[in-house]
């Protein structure tokens, strides 16, 4: 079955751009995934063509018209999942990508300028918002660019041995842990030992120690999440769990 990629945009030669090469590139070619550029300006119904206007209630910028994007959306909207890339949408995970990459595809709004008319998410509830981070860029294509990069990588057949994601990070919540690989010794820092000892159970033993040192010290937020999941009391209700557990 092909993923196919549908991106609502005002710059469509930005596409497939990095995708067009590498693995995600191999896999274009080859029919794994497919993608559809649409230009949102060809929506535009005035004889300007325009697709944006000033803010309401004043401001800079200019913000992106709704009924233009309704049109855009409504004439592409399939069934699939639609995705519009804004700072003020739900943090995009790894679990979500993983959902993405299992469907048939999924359509993606790129915004520009000051972003979206609300409107267009009242009057559409399907469309999903999504952030690539806690970052501003200047418009939703590289945005756009990632989560479809993160889609394609997981389709079957895309990466070489398929288990390389199963241990990845952010599955199960835990960054992965560190890699080495030859020289052994480089600039008087060797590869630790017991990634050269051969002994599977101690290597296995050592990178979920690694994995979750890291993600405690790196990433508290991660690492309260993985002990949730795993039933562990999260550190501040412990404390509360404990007095309440002390014998009388
Ligand atoms: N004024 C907006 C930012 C607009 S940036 C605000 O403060 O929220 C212009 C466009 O870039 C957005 O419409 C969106 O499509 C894209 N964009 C910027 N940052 C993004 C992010 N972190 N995640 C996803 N898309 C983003």
């Amino acid at each position: 079955m092909t993923f196919a990629a549908t991106v609502l945009t005002l710059y469509p030669e930005m596409f497939p751009g990095p995708l067009g090469h590498s693995l995600a590139g191999r896999a274009l070619a080859d029919g794994t995934w497919s993608l559809d550029c649409v230009q949102i300006r060809d929506f535009a119904t005035d004889k300007h063509r325009s697709v944006d206007d000033t803010p309401a209630g004043g401001g800079a910028g200019m913000v992106l018209r709704a009924d233009v994007l309704a049109a855009a959306v409504d004439h592409v909207a399939d069934g699939r999942p639609i995705l519009a890339m804004t700072p003020r949408g739900a943090p995009l995970t790894q679990a979500r990508v993983r959902a993405l990459a299992q469907g048939s595809g999924v359509i993606v709004l790129c915004g520009r300028f000051e972003g979206f008319d609300e409107r267009l998410f009242e009057a559409r509830p399907a469309i999903e918002q999504v952030s690539v981070g806690d970052i501003v860029l200047s418009g939703g294509e590289p945005a756009a660019l990632m989560l479809l990069d993160a889609c394609i990588r997981l389709l079957p057949g895309v990466m070489g041995a398929p288990l390389s994601g199963a241990e990845e990070s952010f599955e199960d919540d835990l960054l992965e842990y560190p890699h080495y690989t030859r020289p052994n010794l480089w600039e008087g820092r060797a590869i630790p030992e017991v990634l050269r000892s051969g002994d599977h159970a101690k290597i296995a033993a050592w990178r979920k120690r690694m994995a979750e040192d890291h993600t405690r010290l790196r990433r508290p937020d991660l690492w309260e999440r993985h002990k949730g999941a795993r039933g562990e009391p999260a550190s501040g209700a412990r404390q509360k769990k404990d007095q309440a557990h002390e014998p009388d």
